[in-house]
């Protein structure tokens, strides 16, 4: 006992041993809120005042979940697998699974993400005939979750005027959509667990005994919805209530635009008779400099509960500011940046880089692969997301559930089995007049199971042939561990075929092949491997098992998903105005403030170096974009930054090319000029000397990671210049010039 307790201040060990009651610890960014969390759970436990099954632990992310289990198990000789720690959405679907029938669900029922949803609303539109342009798919997404998130269904929407009137009539048709297709979205996790408990007592009561302790982290950041979720499953205002454990930050409160509601702290005080707020004052994470700039920086909000944070540690470092000409120049100062810190010994997952927005991750991206810099990104175009995976994913639906229309429709033509936009039509309106799934009506129209079976071997082509593929599909996996269905999945369906048949099919390949690897460490991992449990994670999971979840890797990823985490070292790129602050932010109350707390999120996250870094021009969404640096870099004294500058040596470059089968060259525009003191790895692509080498057509290459290859093609211009190489091994790649490092031979 002695041994987990030890090291806490004093504060930090009131929290954690304190009696059973409400209570609410308020404190700012690395005063230890988490690891006090954590180490109440396992005071507990090892006191013999509750055992693991009476605790549910909430945390916002997956990741963090995953780190809450690792600790508590670093601390306890215990399983913690079985433990009811997870984030709202998950432990919201683990309750729905095992009380379907009470929900009123399938067996079966699918989660559908965030882009699932919107491909279901967008064939709703087009069915009720409303015209997308009034009412684009995104904003009646927001109109369906925001309700949802105040517990609203679609008759209790209140409806001012035709526009309301409209939204409401599809969120109506939307409902009854999902109910019939057996669909759940994540708004819908919620929601329906609410109800389910709000409905039926004696599951209410059932977990109300179950649960004595409940801990809630970045209390600041729950909505109206999981704060009445919550207060149902303590069974506030009832004799006997569960002890609600909530840690937050309100400078940390960064989901405002998702409903969230700084003010449930204050609510949690009234409602949940809070005796007790404990303040937690000391910062261990950071070093003096960056813990005076992100203090400084958020002094700007106003209507701060106020804190007063310190260290004990020195003052460390100064932030460094990178000015950067363009964007790639500060991929390329990054990647430096990097390795030399990698040299030095600190490891890649130590290292984070942030963006405030997911489309400013590509240039990064690039810049790292052609530097072979490992890296994971989180969030994004996350894996679980990518068109291959999708697609395979749709098979597994159907195979796991037929009615799944939204899966059906994603894969009945692909790969093309000459099913057309006419009959495909039919088959929709088929199924509308008989009220019936798609894949019941297509059954039907193939004669039934048997019926179709039996054709399989003559057709090839259309209807049929998928519909045979389905239940072939559907009885060779019935037997087979989760990692051979999708083995077999994948190759029955075709779509390795047709990647394989594809110019650039090799990365789908590759996502598809590591779709086996996560079944197979899902599998390992999880209590139920089941191919309907694998589905709903990788709904949930959004990716966090990706590629290499093992391997040393930098890790990439919005500021919103740093939260909560700490790296020693972070890179917060892209801190321009209209980036960082968000535009958006501009046109919304309180828009400023929330952006601030964001980026005190993104400084606190590192323990012993910072950096902030911001380009003179961005290419975004196609546009080149010339930008101002954030307001929020001077809202850091001076006295803490140090300002590190591409020195002006070197003229710059050109590019020139002649016919596309002929020559074309690079200067090296940006990267023989910027040689401060801070490049230690200095970078040197094709050619140091900066002198325009020619490329042409046809040429042997070698480059460091892939090997030798020869130029077939190239596109763009200037720093975007990109060449296509066919590799001898490698296979082919598209390469940014500039960056790549080929080497003409
Ligand atoms: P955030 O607001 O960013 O979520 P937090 O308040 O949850 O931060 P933690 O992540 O729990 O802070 O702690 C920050 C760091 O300080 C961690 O590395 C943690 O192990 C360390 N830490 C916390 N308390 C102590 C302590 N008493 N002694 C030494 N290290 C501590
Ligand atoms: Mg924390």
């Amino acid at each position: 006992m002695t041994s987990l307790l030890a090291g806490l201040n004093p504060a930090q060990l009131e929290a954690v041993t304190l009696p059973r009651l409400s209570v609410l610890i308020l404190a700012g960014a690395g005063s230890g809120k988490t690891r006090v969390l954590t180490t109440r759970i396992a005071y507990l436990i090892q006191s013999g005042q509750v055992s693991p099954n009476g605790i549910l632990a909430v945390t916002f992310t997956n990741k963090a979940a995953r780190e809450m289990m690792v600790r508590i198990a670093s601390m306890l000789p215990i399983n913690t697998r079985g433990m009811w720690i997870g984030t709202f959405h998950g432990l919201c679907h683990r309750m729905l699974r095992a009380h379907y029938q009470h929900a009123g669900l399938p067996q079966t029922f699918q989660i559908f993400d965030v882009s699932d949803q919107q491909a279901v609303i967008k064939r709703l539109l087009k069915t009720l005939a409303v015209d997308e342009k009034a009412y684009p798919p995104r904003q009646v997404q927001w109109f369906i979750n925001h309700a949802k998130e105040e517990g609203l269904r679609a008759a209790r929407v209140e409806v001012h005027d035709r526009f309301t009137q409209t939204m409401q009539h599809v969120y109506d048709a939307y409902e009854v959509l999902c109910r019939r297709e057996g669909i759940v979205d994540f708004a819908e996790l919620l929601l329906r667990c609410y109800e389910l408990l709000a409905q039926h007592e004696t599951l209410r009561n059932h977990y109300r005994e179950r649960f004595s302790h409940i801990l809630v982290d970045e209390f600041q950041d729950t909505n109206r919805l999981q704060y009445q979720w919550l207060k149902l499953l303590a069974g506030m205002g009832l004799p006997n209530p569960a002890a609600v454990f909530a840690v937050g930050d309100d400078d940390q409160s960064i989901y405002a635009f998702r409903g969230a509601r700084a003010g449930n702290m204050q609510d949690f005080e009234r409602d949940f008779a809070v005796q007790k707020i404990i303040k937690l004052e000391q910062n261990y994470r950071s070093h003096g400099n960056i813990l005076e700039a992100a203090n400084a920086l958020i002094e700007h909000n106003r209507g701060r509960l106020g804190k007063n944070l310190w260290t004990a540690e020195g003052q460390g470092e100064p932030v460094r500011v990178y000015n950067a000409m363009t964007d790639f120049d500060e991929a390329a100062f990054i990647v430096d940046e990097v390795k030399a810190l990698h040299a030095e010994g600190v490891a890649l997952s130590d290292m984070a880089l942030l963006y405030r927005s997911n489309a400013q991750s590509r240039v990064l991206e690039h810049s790292l692969f052609n530097a072979a810099l490992s890296y994971r990104v989180y969030g994004g175009m996350r894996f679980y997301e990518r068109q291959e995976i999708k697609h395979a994913l749709a098979y597994l639906r159907l195979i796991a559930h037929p009615d799944d229309d939204q899966a059906l429709l994603r894969v009945i033509n692909f790969p093309p089995r000459g099913i057309g936009a006419r009959s495909l039509e039919q088959l929709q309106d088929a199924s509308r007049l008989q009220h019936t799934s798609l894949w019941a009506t297509a059954l039907n129209k193939c004669g039934g199971e048997q019926a179709a079976m039996a054709e399989q071997r003559t057709l090839k082509k259309g209807l049929p042939s998928f519909v045979s593929l389905i239940l072939t599909m559907q009885r060779a996996c019935a037997d087979l561990p989760l990692p051979e269905t999708i083995r077999h999945v994948l190759a029955q369906s075709g779509l390795i075929d047709h990647y394989q048949a594809e110019r650039e099919g090799a990365d789908r390949l590759e996502n598809l092949n590591e779709l086996i690897n996560a079944a197979t460490s899902f599998v390992h991992e999880a209590e139920d491997d089941s191919l309907m449990a694998f589905l709903s994670h990788a709904s949930l999971e959004g990716g966090e098992h990706q590629a290499d979840y093992h391997q040393d890797a930098l890790q990439l990823m919005t500021v919103h998903s740093a939260k909560g985490l700490e790296f020693h070292t972070v890179f917060l790129s892209g801190l321009e105005e209209g980036l960082f602050p968000h535009e958006n932010s501009r046109n919304e109350a309180n828009g400023l403030e929330e952006e601030r707390r964001l980026m005190y999120v993104a400084t606190t996250r590192a323990r012993r170096r910072l950096y902030l870094s911001f380009s003179q021009s961005r290419m975004l969404h196609g546009q080149t974009h010339y930008n101002v640096p954030s307001r929020f870099i001077n809202e850091i004294p001076e006295h803490l930054l140090k300002w590190l500058q591409p020195s002006s040596k070197g003229s710059g470059g050109s590019f020139r090319w002649t016919s596309p089968q002929g020559e074309f060259s690079t200067a090296n525009h940006l990267t023989n000029q910027t040689t401060n003191h801070s490049m230690r790895a200095g970078r040197t692509p094709a050619d140091p000397t900066a002198q325009p080498y020619a490329w042409r057509i046809g040429q042997t290459v070698s480059h460091e990671k892939f090997g030798t290859g020869v130029i077939i093609n190239y596109e763009g211009q200037g720093v975007d210049m990109r060449v296509q190489v066919q590799f001898s091994r490698a296979g082919t790649k598209w390469l940014l010039l500039e960056y790549a490092k080929l080497t003409p031979l």
